[in-house]
């Protein structure tokens, strides 16, 4: 597509000896390089970096990062994201001496305050799950997913039960399935019923003595909470079968809903959705994983562990546990800013996250649901989902559409097309900490772009420096790197 702002690369703005520093007259004896680095292990010829000065550079990035949309500059209410505003002090908090200079090869005993910060936020992991025991290792939310149904095979092998099917709703992420069969599972698809929820009828049909894994999201990707939830779960374990929660969508029931009440028996957490870790630019992101009792022997090991004498170590004494699925012990830059928000929020604070997310979510969609019907429910949890399927009927313009010209008024699009179950969807989440001004703007803005030409809607957005790239080969051949001309 046309560039109508193109940005010069680094390497081609770079001027060979501008970025050379000067340094004063040598005052100590001169060392020769093949002193201090023998030639073997130098390469031959130095780096090709580019060569700028600091104010180049600067202004570079500064222009760049101006080009995108970002939560800093743009409402972001991109749907089952959860893309929520990261408050600034985590960052600072995250980048002492304490926290980023630690590294993971040192020994216990010099790692005793990440250690027990690690340990802690394990506990309130559990707690808000109202589950017993949590793996801090895995690296992203469909990571957990991988590493839970580990558990739960693990589980199953060492109760001698041979059990190979995973079912997923049809609103699931896709995640839920791919995680499945990556761990050795055959997935089977349940559909929902005319309100959004899981057809009971179907999954009764479906579970039988093959049947390891349900894996429901609630609240939903349809911005519902499942009331039968409680049944799904008696059902399952009618014929010892596990119920897996995933939780991406815990900002809606944080501190109000605890998982393990609702019979889910693993799930979860997206630290990087709900707990406000930096999201976006794809990471980094972290997936802990919360289990029942019967289930903690078989976490990955190793996990944070106290002793009686009150000291923090890395328990690896876990004879029945899958295995490690992460270097060292995950993320921890990611899971140090989830302490410092469940930290900051405290118990009461994290109950005023979801409902705030929740009011904000049915604010929205009361003032634009009239122009973009919601097929299911009439109040949401923390995400509702509209159809653009009217005006694409009446008008030919598409939910793609929709999400281009966002772009033009200053507004991240929301997530379309998913889920899969509504057609010309466009997912909407405000997050709780949106304003109501801007939830207003924003809704202003949906409905002057329902009014607008769609000679306009098809050719948005017309002010971003690209318009409308070809997903399917920016996808699938992505320009990644560049080759610097010889010097
Ligand atoms: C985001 C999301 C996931 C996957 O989480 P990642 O951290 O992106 O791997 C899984 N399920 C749902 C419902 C999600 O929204």
């Amino acid at each position: 597509m046309h560039n109508p702002h193109p940005v010069p690369l680094l390497f081609e703005s770079s001027r060979p000896g501008r970025a050379t520093a000067i340094f004063p007259k040598l005052d100590v004896p001169e060392v020769s390089l093949d002193a201090l680095i023998p030639a073997g292990f130098r390469d031959e010829a130095p780096p090709e970096l580019p060569e700028l000065s600091e104010l180049d550079v600067v202004r570079h990035y500064t222009n760049l990062s101006t080009l995108n949309m970002s939560i800093d500059a743009n409402f972001y209410p991109l749907g089952s994201c959860t893309m929520k505003y990261n408050p600034k002090r985590n960052e600072r908090l995250a980048n002492f001496p304490g926290m980023a200079a630690q590294h993971p090869y040192q020994s216990e005993s010099t790692l005793q305050g990440l250690l027990a910060i690690l340990y802690d936020l394990q506990s309130y992991l559990a707690e808000i799950a109202g589950l017993h025991a949590v793996s801090l290792q895995p690296a992203a939310g469909a990571h957990g997913e991988m590493t839970a149904l580990l558990v739960a095979a693990a589980y199953f092998r060492d109760r001698g039960e041979k059990r190979t099917k995973v079912l997923v709703p049809d609103s699931s992420h896709g995640t839920n399935p791919a995680s499945a069969t990556l761990a050795g599972f055959e997935v089977q698809t349940i559909k929902s019923d005319a309100r959004g929820f899981v057809d009971l009828d179907e999954l009764k049909k479906n579970i039988d003595g093959q049947t390891a894994v349900f894996m429901i999201t609630n609240p939903s990707t349809v911005g519902l909470f499942d009331p039968q939830v409680g049944e799904i779960a008696r059902l399952l374990h009618e014929k010892g079968a596990l119920l897996y929660l995933d939780g991406a969508n815990m900002n809606a029931i944080l501190g109000v809903v605890r998982p393990g009440d609702m019979g889910a028996d693993l799930m979860h957490y997206n630290p990087h959705k709900t707990f406000s870790g930096p999201h976006g630019g794809g990471g980094p992101g972290a997936g802990p994983i919360a289990v029942r009792d019967f289930l903690a022997p078989y976490l990955p090991a190793p996990v944070v562990a106290k002793g009686p004498d009150q000291t923090y170590r890395l328990d690896y004494d876990r004879p029945k546990s899958i295995g490690r699925v992460r270097a060292f012990f995950g993320n921890t830059g990611v899971l140090f800013r989830a302490y410092c928000y469940i930290r900051s929020q405290g118990p009461d604070g994290l109950k005023n996250v979801a409902k705030h997310a929740v009011l904000n979510a049915n604010y929205l969609m009361s003032l634009v649901k009239d122009v973009y019907p919601v097929p299911y429910g009439d109040r949401c949890m923390h995400e509702f989902v509209a159809t653009a399927r009217g005006l694409a009927k009446e008008r030919g313009v598409r939910a793609m559409d929709i999400a281009k010209r966002l772009l033009d008024y200053g507004y991240h699009a929301p997530t379309v097309y998913f889920p899969l179950i509504v057609p010309e969807a466009l997912m909407v989440e405000p997050t709780e900490t949106e304003s109501r001004e801007t939830l207003d703007a924003f809704a202003k803005a949906l409905l002057a772009i329902a009014q607008e030409s769609p000679e306009v809607l098809h050719d948005a957005p017309l002010n971003t420096p690209v318009n409308r790239p070809d997903e399917v080969t920016a996808a699938r051949n992505p320009i990644l790197s560049w080759k610097p001309p010889a010097r």
